[in-house]
């Protein structure tokens, strides 16, 4: 039984203790509540794909034709496929959330050698929709305090975003700028983000009506997650060249010194 504990008779010096502990509870329960929440959107989401596969199962197990047959197995792979990723997205999100700096080292990371990765990896899939994929970074290390392969999978989950919603022949620039912050901005000329739906989109499963691409609605509460775990706050904002969006990831600069050799 969660709930709170009465401080009726209970001696004046002894009810902060018992309030202070009530509020635990409560929050306790309310986390307890979102973790239900999620697990039970978690298995609907899943339920789709292996309704799918199911279905696709049987029609290929009936099927004699060797051609169509061939068919069939390749929309059952696309599908285990699709499964496995939603999968990963989960484990990503539980594992982001469950206090992170524990789990993952951090250490000194330099944002623009990130970004030039990212941009490299993801260039066949820019490649195939004829997107151009840009990179402006300021031609010098920017260094942020952070887990090199949760930075990594944030910054992809946006370019991957940025690519997928955005028609073919349409460009997405990465861009990274140094202030008194280091920033990171992802922009593309694409359908854009109703105003409406700037800040649901970072809702668990959330996606915009209409929005035909593939996905799952967890690739930006994961980026949010992810920029939670490194003090930086992200958003979206309207591309000012008048089509698409930008989203922007603000981190603190990185406050670690390398110590001097003879420094130990
Ligand atoms: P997914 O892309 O898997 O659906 P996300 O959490 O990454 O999930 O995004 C949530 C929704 O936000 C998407 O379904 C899409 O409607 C919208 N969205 C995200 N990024 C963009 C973008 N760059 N341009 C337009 N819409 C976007």
């Amino acid at each position: 039984d969660l709930s709170p504990i009465s401080t009726t008779g209970v001696p004046e010096e002894l009810r902060p203790l018992i309030v202070a502990f009530n509020e635990m509870m409560s929050r306790l329960e309310e986390n307890l509540q979102a973790q239900q929440r999620f697990i039970a959107d978690a298995a609907h989401q899943m339920r789709t794909p292996l309704t799918g596969l199911r279905m696709q199962t049987e029609l290929a197990l009936d099927e004699t034709d060797p051609e169509l047959l061939h068919d069939s197995l390749s929309r059952i792979a696309r599908s285990t496929e699709r499964a496995s990723h939603l999968i990963n997205q989960l484990l990503t999100l539980a594992r982001a959330e469950s206090s992170s700096e524990k789990i993952y080292a951090v250490e000194q990371v330099d944002l623009e050698m990130l970004v030039r990765e990212v941009a490299h990896d993801l260039f066949p899939r820019a490649q195939a929709r004829a997107i151009d994929l840009g990179v402006e970074d300021t031609g010098w290390p920017l260094l942020i305090d952070g887990n090199p392969v949760m930075l990594n999978e944030m910054i992809a989950n946006l370019v991957d975003n940025a690519i997928k919603y955005t028609p073919e022949g349409g460009s997405v620039t990465i861009r990274t700028q140094a202030t008194d912050f280091a920033i990171l901005e992802v922009e593309d000329t694409g359908i854009g983000i109703p105003e409406e739906d700037r800040e649901r989109v970072f809702e668990r499963f959330y996606r915009v009506l209409g929005s035909d691409a593939d996905g799952s609605g967890l690739g930006l509460p994961i980026v949010r997650e992810i920029a939670e775990m490194h003090r930086a706050s992200v958003t979206l904002k309207p591309n000012p060249a008048g089509k698409g969006s930008i989203a922007q990831v603000v981190f603190p600069r990185s406050y670690a010194r390398r110590r001097p050799l003879d420094d130990t």
